[in-house]
């Protein structure tokens, strides 16, 4: 594989092209950004977790019948991916409230769901990635029916897989988020599953074991990061 030009320079992730038209090349970033990139930080060694985070997820979501992006790892900081068509949505699934749900429905923080909640975001830095429904993203055409009810069960999927993978070393899943793409006339899974995109709290005590920990300046940012590595992978 022949690292190519710069695609695209993301909040958390570098994307280059490669020697192969259908495959890119992720770089994990240290870099962190927060409230719609108002708030900015480092959290020295995150890529080097998130890249072995995603890389196990992808595995494990695989072995279990969910089709993903992940080629390869191939670096400390870089993956292999299939190159997707991405769908400019940001798939929400939540277990417990947390984050926004707290403001927006006035509810206590890690009040338990009794059925879990998809939600849909517009990918769109400009506008702050809006809250949509089936509707909206009908009428914008980001995705065809077909393809939103697959994402919505897949995710769902992934929701019962991760959480089942996470109750076993005594973490809850309280939400996550997913991005999806096309490949081949498929939809497929892709970007990264890591404490970036998901909330993650020890079982027992709560504690926050993901990025809410820099959103919040809770300090031990890293250390939360290597403590998710260490209980799903050692
Ligand atoms: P952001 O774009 O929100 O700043 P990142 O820093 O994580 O996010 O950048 C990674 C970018 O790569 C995202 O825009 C994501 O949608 C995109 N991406 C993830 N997986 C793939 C893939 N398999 N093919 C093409 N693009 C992808
Ligand atoms: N999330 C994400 N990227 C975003 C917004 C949210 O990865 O741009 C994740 C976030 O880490 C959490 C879940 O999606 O696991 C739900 O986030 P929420 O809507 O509560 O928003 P936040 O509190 O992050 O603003």
């Amino acid at each position: 594989m022949i690292k190519g030009n710069l695609l695209y320079e993301g909040k958390a992730k570098t994307v280059f092209e490669t020697d192969n038209p259908n495959e890119l090349l992720v770089y994990f970033k240290d870099d962190a950004t927060a409230f719609n990139g108002e708030k900015h930080g480092t959290i020295e060694g995150k890529g080097v977790i998130n890249n072995k985070l995603s890389e196990f997820f992808f595995k494990q979501l695989k072995d279990r019948g969910i089709k993903n992006h992940f080629v390869e790892k191939v670096g400390e900081r870089e993956m292999l991916v299939k190159k997707l068509d991405m769908i400019k949505l940001e798939v929400v699934v939540r277990n417990f409230v947390a984050g926004s749900l707290v403001k927006r429905l006035g509810l206590e923080e890690g009040t338990p769901l009794t059925v879990p909640i998809v939600e849909y975001y517009y990918k769109s830095d400009e506008l702050g990635d809006p809250m949509l429904n089936r509707w909206h993203i009908m009428a914008l055409d980001l995705a065809k029916i077909d393809e939103l009810n697959q994402m919505e069960h897949v995710a769902l999927s992934v929701n019962t897989i991760l959480r089942d993978l996470l109750r076993a070393k005594n973490v809850d899943l309280i939400d996550f988020k997913l991005e999806f793409g096309r490949f081949d006339g498929e939809v497929l899974l892709a970007d990264e599953i890591s404490p970036d995109n998901c909330r993650f709290w020890d079982t027992v005590t709560h504690e926050k074991l993901d990025k809410d920990r820099f959103r919040q300046d809770l300090g031990g940012v890293v250390e939360a990061y290597q403590e998710m590595l260490q209980r799903l992978t050692l």
